[in-house]
């Protein structure tokens, strides 16, 4: 498996579906990622489960 995987995901604030890299050799982070499009704040929280797939859940910052 290849460390960096870009996976898609909908921004919470203006609902554009982008993509973003991830860092798969962390088995789990959360970070702040300003949106491509609306350039607002995205919480990133990106995990690896037990077969190896990348996964990311994507929250705005207040919530
Ligand atoms: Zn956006």
């Amino acid at each position: 498996m290849d460390a960096l995987e870009t996976l898609p995901i909908r921004c919470p604030y203006c609902g554009e579906r982008i993509s973003v890299v991830v860092d798969c050799s962390v088995e789990s982070q959360e970070y702040t990622e300003d949106c491509e499009v609306c350039c607002q704040p995205m919480v990133l929280k990106v995990y690896v489960d037990g077969e190896d797939n990348p996964h990311v859940e994507v929250r705005t910052e207040n919530d």
